[in-house]
């Protein structure tokens, strides 16, 4: 998707610091980090929001929601804790409009979030 700064990011075209990539997920550090880890967790379809997720990308989105899980895993706050949270629309907060999760920890996460 044109002017799509993580498609971008999936192509190269633009360098972020890869964690983990397979042939349908990417995962990044998060360039304005709020927490010792914060990864941006992907798919390389552009998909704008989780509104515009089809039935289609059911395995895709399960995927994406795994490997966040198995970077959680391998950065020893599985245990801790950890949140994985996609922003869905302005209200929420979402300022790039390609499905991401941000998987947050390394440090206690208040709650109910801001
Ligand atoms: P959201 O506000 O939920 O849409 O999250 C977008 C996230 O993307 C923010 O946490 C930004 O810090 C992050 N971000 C924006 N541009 C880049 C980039 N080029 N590389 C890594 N993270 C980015």
């Amino acid at each position: 998707m044109e002017n799509c700064i993580f498609c971008k990011i999936v192509e190269r075209s633009i360098p972020s610091k890869v964690v983990f990539e397979n042939e349908n997920v990417l995962a990044f550090e998060d360039l304005n980090p709020q927490a010792p880890t914060h990864i941006l967790i992907i798919p390389k379809k552009h998909i704008a929001t989780l509104n515009d997720v089809a039935q289609e990308d059911q395995w895709l989105l399960g995927e994406v929601i795994l490997s966040g899980a198995a970077i959680a895993k391998d950065r020893h706050i599985n245990t801790s804790g950890y949140r994985l949270v996609a922003n869905t629309n302005a209200g929420a907060g979402q300022s790039v409009f390609h499905v991401h999760f941000h998987l947050l920890g390394g440090r206690s996460l208040a709650w109910p979030p801001g």
